[in-house]
């Protein structure tokens, strides 16, 4: 496809979206109040961005962005911190800072993202299991491409064996179903603990921050936890991740992370908080950004007969877009274009990966200021049939519209 046939169809696709967009608007603009007032309630000031060292005993910059976030995400206490590496870290907290051996918890949406496979039940490393915990997995009936909890089995297991917690992923990972939505996350809530009041519901929140107005602990999920280099950084933060919930469980997690003595009275950062402050600020809008960048793709790809996931005009529940390519060649070929206008390391050619905690080989592309940052413009797939390539992110609407103009004319010309 040539590049003024590519541009025709984002200009049409731009043109058709204008009702989703309002909504996005009006989501982003409910956010973006949500976030001042956290910043407000908890009076920001430039002393908070200064950084710390050593032990990082009263550091008001670190105890005030945790608190930020708290209020930010409807939560009582959080724990955010440049130390915590990776969702999967933040994740892994989650789960250790609560769970014991002997207990058992349940993930009620399939299986739990890939990275999580060895924290949860891996050979020696450390895992959940060797801990002496066991887990369960209760599949989604999906519905068509709507993610149902399967509330039968859910009932079943609850009152077979007492569960300490049930845990619920809100992004699909890499599965070819909807995102679930927050609404039916608090039903779910509600079932659980009709059931059994005890049992603890945990949330990977990952790619969902400020997608909707409301986050799983607006509902009554007891913590959840998520990547800074995803919605919640703004595009900003330049690593680290998050806990928040319930008080006493957030303080569970704070002496998982440093140690049972110290919990979150220790923990410095050198280079200060600034890029976290400011990251949160802007993740309204930039979730926003990512969102409209979603639906472009999928309004573009989808008027030209590919199979796409948020279909046009479906409500989005995370940031993702996926892409049903017809080869392997039109798959390497898009992640290729959206590499080459990339604003950083667009001169590199992606190639099939080998990644951490990944089943097959993946392909990345990546072009972005933070190392790995999905809230950037950023493509993945894992090299397997059928072929479906996931694009989440974007800083900027406008680069959105130069990718999929760029992507539109290798794929449909690799045809
Ligand atoms: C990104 C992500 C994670 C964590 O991955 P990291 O690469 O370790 O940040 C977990 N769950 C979901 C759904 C994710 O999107």
């Amino acid at each position: 496809m040539d590049k003024a046939a590519a541009a025709k169809i984002v200009e049409e696709s731009i043109a058709a979206l204008s009702e989703e967009y309002a909504v996005l608007d009006d989501i982003a603009l409910y956010n973006q109040e949500k976030v001042l007032n956290a910043f407000r309630k908890n009076a920001v000031q430039a002393r908070h961005f200064v950084g710390s060292t050593g032990y990082g005993y009263d550091d008001a910059g670190r105890d005030t962005l945790s608190q930020v976030f708290a209020d930010a995400l409807g939560a009582e206490s959080a724990v955010v911190s440049p130390m915590i590496t990776a969702g999967t870290q933040a994740l892994t907290l989650m789960l250790f800072g609560v769970l014991r051996p002997g207990d058992l918890f349940i993930s009620v949406s399939g299986k739990p993202y890939d990275t999580l496979t060895d924290v949860i039940s891996g050979e020696n490393c450390g895992s959940l299991k060797e801990f002496g915990v066991d887990f369960a997995v209760i599949g989604l009936k999906t519905e068509g491409l709507i993610p149902v909890f399967d509330l039968e089995a859910i009932e079943k297991a609850l009152k077979s064996r007492f569960a300490k917690a049930v845990f619920v992923g809100r992004s699909r990972g890499y599965e070819w179903r909807s995102a679930i939505s927050v609404a039916q996350i608090g039903e779910m809530i509600a079932f659980v603990k009709k059931i059994s009041p005890d049992t603890l519901v945990l949330v990977d929140n990952c790619y969902g921050e400020f997608v909707e107005k409301t986050e799983p602990t607006d509902v009554g999920a007891d913590l959840i936890a998520g990547s800074l280099i995803k919605n919640i950084g703004g595009g900003i933060a330049p690593t680290g991740g998050y806990i928040a919930g319930k008080k006493h469980l957030v303080e569970l997690v704070a002496k998982r992370l440093t140690a049972p003595s110290l919990g979150m009275e220790v923990g410095s950062y050198d280079g200060g908080y600034a890029r976290f402050y400011q990251g949160l600020f802007l993740a309204p809008q930039v979730t926003k950004n990512a969102l409209k960048s979603s639906f472009l793709f999928a309004k573009a790809y989808g008027s030209l007969g590919f199979e796409t996931l948020p279909k046009p005009g479906m409500r989005a529940y995370d940031i993702v877009t996926g892409i049903r390519m017809n080869s392997e060649k039109q798959l390497t070929g898009f992640c290729e274009a959206v590499q080459s206008v990339s604003p950083v390391d667009s001169n590199v050619v992606p190639v099939p990966w080998a990644m951490p905690g990944y089943q097959h080989d993946v392909i990345m592309a990546a072009g972005a200021f933070v190392q790995g940052s999905s809230i950037e413009l950023s493509a993945d797939a894992p090299i397997k049939e059928p072929y479906i390539v996931y694009v989440q992110g974007a800083l900027t609407f406008e680069h959105a519209c130069i990718a999929v103009r760029e992507t539109l004319q290798k794929v449909i010309a690799d045809n």
